[in-house]
């Protein structure tokens, strides 16, 4: 293995060599996997227990007490002793009736420290002899046998490992034998009409289906097709399943590789996975070559120093060279996909490589309804089921959230022993992927319930009274998941892609709602808020660090994310990047946007007073409130000053 690493540099400087050529032609036929092999090693395995817990000896289990008896009795007639067992022979003219076991049968029994036994079976006649116990099978179960095993393990170790078939002469446990699977059926079952809500990035992908089909076309119009495409998007966006799709519409082989499998405990195993799997990719062209999660081996090379890191740069190498290595229109369309463009390599992306990229975003309403028809096929849903309700009602939702929506909901109601999925059972789905399964049993005090009611209250009545929030979709005081006691779940009116400042500071007020409601109302703060505090804080110091909206910064962005770009929102992590005066600066505006929220969500409260109660008391009686029950509560009341 070590030759074919030192083999990377040299090849990317004329960047054109194939090392299929180098090392020859050799005959790659799958070989099944031996059965006789396993069977061989699980009788080996039987016989060492079988050794180790009976030795090997016959004869009716029975205890020492009995044993003395029998002697006693006069019915011993032989015995072996060893320093740790008895056996031998028991025999008499008739079996006492009390007594199950046969007149005759060999015995065993375990020795017990007993001085008087020699002198009693001499009284009662018994031919006896010691023994010492079988040394040939000492010596075979702590050396021989062990030693005959190992390699026999090994070997069978080493061949599950690689499951795409024997091993390479050169390397006899076959570690660089890429894993990559090739779809036997040259089907992956998958087409364009499973994945819904991405139009765009199917158009884009048409294209490499095109040429998939009929490559001879774009040749003779001397037309380059990419070699590679990147899919980007968040997790749960369809990435693997649109390049599943991209092979079954193309009918073509499908390689699926996933970057971690690249990166091994050995260093150079990944760059020799990575060469065999275009080697085999080369030989069945026209067909696909998937990467999934390739962040895990396509990272910034020279960030960090370690053995780990080094490995990842030799694959990440190698994967450069074997991109540049194959002509454009060979017929391998390479597909990768991640979640964290952010990180990739600067010289994945150049052009010849992954130049054309293609993004997938969580989707819009009318994605999500097309996602949800694509998942509700097959599953009957009753008359009552609105799809478009759902899907508004899920913002931000991916599609392995609102399949797995459907999928909850067909559970639940197959609990309830119904023949078809009605929407309190899509409804009753989505909160508990949004806050977690509801926790009947969790019990909480009459004290702590009111007092739940009266933070979640809070929140929706800030809610109400805030020109920019979004309308409240739903309150409720059922405890939920892992932390949530009650939650208030709002819901956006449109799709939206921009927050204003306005915006911003309303939501702010809307999640100290609850804590300004528990003050008011119970006069005193409880650690039910810290989650909204979180959240609050959050917004507080992107507003001040990155959305320029602050004085202690101004325009300056101070701030570096961390995570994936595609992680927007409250729980984004930061990193400061600014001067320990800025920052301090920085804290103190954020603690003053914090304050100000809290003042303002008092303020409201403080002058609906009445609704506020209202709606803790209704709440606190029936658990749960719609948007309706809601807002006719707060209507009563007169209208804010
Ligand atoms: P990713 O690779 O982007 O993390 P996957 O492709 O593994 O996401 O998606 C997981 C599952 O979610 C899919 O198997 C599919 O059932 C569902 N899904 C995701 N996106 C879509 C979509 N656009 N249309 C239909 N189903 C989708
Ligand atoms: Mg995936
Ligand atoms: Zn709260």
């Amino acid at each position: 293995m070590n030759d074919r690493n030192r083999r990377t540099s040299d090849e990317r400087s004329d960047g054109t060599t194939n090392p299929g050529e180098k090392r020859g032609e050799r005959p790659r036929t799958e070989r099944p996997r031996n059965p006789w092999l396993r069977l061989v090693l699980f009788a080996v395995v039987l016989w060492f227990l079988w050794m180790m817990l009976g030795q090997g000896t016959r004869g009716t289990e029975i205890t020492y007490a009995e044993f003395r008896a029998y002697l006693a009795a006069g019915a011993v007639k032989s015995a072996s002793i060893s320093s740790g067992r008895i056996s031998g022979l028991i025999e008499r003219e008739v079996a006492p009736p009390d007594d199950a076991r046969p007149a005759k049968f060999e015995f065993q029994a375990v020795r017990v420290d007993d001085k008087a036994l020699v002198e009693e079976l001499a009284k009662a006649n018994v031919d006896f002899r010691g023994v010492v116990e079988n040394p040939l099978g000492g010596l075979l179960l702590l050396w021989i046998l062990p030693l005959l095993i190992l390699p026999l393990l090994l070997l069978f170790l080493a061949r599950s490992r690689c499951g795409a078939g024997g091993g390479p002469m050169g390397s006899p446990f076959g570690f660089g034998r890429s894993r990559a699977r090739l779809v036997a059926d040259r089907n992956t079952g998958v087409t364009f009409a499973d994945v819904a809500g991405c139009e765009e990035a199917k158009a884009d992908l048409q294209e490499v289906v095109e040429f998939l089909k009929s490559a001879e076309r774009f040749v003779k119009l001397g037309a380059k097709i990419p070699k590679g495409v990147l899919l980007l998007g968040p997790p749960g966006t369809g990435k693997t399943l649109l390049a599943r799709a991209v092979a079954g519409e193309a009918a073509v082989p499908f390689f699926s590789i996933s970057g971690s499998e690249f990166v091994e405990m050995f260093v150079g195993v990944g760059a020799a996975r990575v060469r065999d799997l275009f080697e085999q990719a080369k030989k069945t062209a026209p067909c696909i070559v998937f990467i999934d999660e390739i962040d895990a081996i396509g990272r910034s090379r020279g960030v960090q120093i370690g053995a780990v890191n080094d490995e990842r740069e030799q694959t990440l190498n190698q994967l450069l060279v074997e991109l540049d290595g194959f002509e454009p229109n060979s017929g391998v369309i390479l597909l990768a996909a991640t979640n964290r463009p952010d990180v990739l390599d600067r010289a994945l992306l150049r052009p010849g490589r992954f130049d054309r990229q293609v993004v997938l975003d969580a989707p819009d309403l009318e994605g999500r309804k097309a996602i949800l028809a694509v998942h509700a096929k097959g599953k009957p849903l009753a008359p009552d089921v609105d799809l478009t309700a759902i899907a508004r009602s899920t913002p931000g939702f991916a599609g392995a959230d609102l399949a797995n929506a459907l999928n909850e909901a067909a559970l639940l109601a197959s609990r309830r022993a119904g023949t078809s999925i009605n929407q309190h059972d899509l409804e009753e789905a989505i909160e508990k992927i949004v806050a977690g399964p509801e926790r009947q049993t969790r019990r909480l005090k009459d004290d702590e319930r009111r007092r739940v009611a009266v933070h979640e209250s809070g929140h929706a009545l800030v809610a109400y009274h805030s020109e920019h929030a979004d309308p409240v979709h739903k309150i409720s005081i059922v405890p939920r998941g892992r932390a949530a006691l009650g939650y208030t779940m709002q819901l956006p009116v449109e799709e939206q892609y921009l927050m204003t400042r306005a915006e911003l500071d309303d939501r702010m007020a809307v999640l100290l709602g609850g804590r300004a409601a528990e003050q008011l109302v119970l006069g005193d703060a409880s650690t039910g808020a810290a989650d909204d505090l979180e959240r609050a804080t959050g917004i507080a110091r992107q507003m001040v660090c990155i959305f320029g909206m602050g004085d202690a910064a101004g325009l300056m962005r101070c701030a570096r994310d961390v995570d994936s770009p595609f992680l927007k929102g409250p729980g984004v992590r930061l990193e400061r990047d600014c001067s320990e005066e800025t920052a301090r600066a920085i804290d103190a505006e954020v603690r003053a946007l914090l304050d100000a929220a809290l003042a303002r969500a008092t303020r409201v409260l403080g002058s609906n007073r009445e609704a506020l109660e209202r709606v803790a008391a209704t709440l606190l009686e029936r658990e749960r409130l719609d948007r309706e029950e809601f807002e006719s509560l707060v209507r009563v009341a007169p209208p804010a000053p």
